[in-house]
C-alpha cells in the first residue's frame, strides 16, 4: 500500500491551482518508455492506493495540479528514481508536450520560446508564472523563473529535464539545465540556470 510521508503530504497541499490532465498522461507515457508497460503500471496502482483514480480521469480534463505533484513524488519511490532518473522522465515527457508541436510545426527560434514561454505554462497550470528573465545568445546562457508555485523537489527535476529537452528541441545542441534557486532550498522562486553549447 503506497503511503506518503507527512512532509509529502503537506507540498501535495501547499501546491495550489489546476493543471491539464494531458500532462500526466504525457508523464505516464513517457515511464512507460523508458521502464516498460509493468512499471507504468505499478505507478498507476501507486497512484490509485494513495487515492488518485486515473481511469476516471478524461485527456483533456482539468485536475487539481497536486495530482501531478503526487505522480512526481510517487513515481520518483516506486521506481526507486535519483535525480537523474526524474530528470529523464521530464525529457521523454517533454517530446509529448503542447510545446514541443508547436515548437516543429512552426520551427520556433529560441527567441520566440523565449516570448512564449508563460504561454506555454499556462496550456498546463493556472496557477503559477514562468518567466526567463535572463536571455544571453553569446554567453549561451538563459535564467528560467517559476513564480508563486509550490510543488516538491522531484517536480524541480522534472522541470529541468524537461526545459533542457525543449532547448535541445529549439536548438539541436547539447543543453544542461539546473536549479539555482528554489523555495526547498530557502530561495522566493524556482530559478533554472540554462546553459548550451
Ligand atoms: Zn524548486
Amino acid at each position: 500500500m503506497f503511503q506518503f510521508t507527512q512532509e509529502e503530504k503537506e507540498n501535495i497541499q501547499k501546491t495550489e491551482g489546476t493543471y491539464s490532465s494531458r500532462g500526466i498522461w504525457d508523464t505516464l507515457a513517457g515511464i512507460e518508455t523508458i521502464f516498460g508497460k509493468e512499471k507504468r503500471k505499478e505507478v498507476e496502482e501507486a497512484m490509485g492506493e494513495a487515492g488518485y483514480n486515473l481511469s476516471k480521469m478524461g485527456k483533456g480534463a482539468t485536475i487539481p495540479v497536486n495530482y501531478f505533484t503526487a505522480l512526481l513524488i510517487i513515481q520518483k519511490k516506486v521506481l526507486n528514481l535519483d535525480d537523474e532518473g526524474v530528470r529523464r522522465v521530464g525529457k521523454e515527457s517533454a517530446k509529448l508536450s503542447f510545446l514541443l508541436k508547436f515548437a516543429s510545426r512552426f520551427l520556433v527560434s529560441l527567441e520566440v520560446l523565449v516570448d512564449n514561454a508563460n504561454n506555454a505554462w499556462r496550456k498546463y497550470y493556472n496557477h503559477g508564472e514562468l518567466e526567463v528573465v535572463e536571455f544571453n545568445k553569446e554567453q549561451k546562457r538563459a535564467i528560467a523563473e517559476v513564480k508563486d508555485f509550490w510543488g516538491h523537489p522531484a517536480h524541480c527535476r522534472y522541470l529541468e529535464g524537461y526545459f533542457e529537452k525543449i532547448v535541445f528541441f529549439v536548438l539541436g545542441r547539447k543543453v544542461k539545465c539546473r536549479e539555482v534557486e528554489c523555495p526547498f532550498e530557502g530561495g522566493k522562486v524556482h530559478k533554472f540556470l540554462i546553459t548550451w553549447e
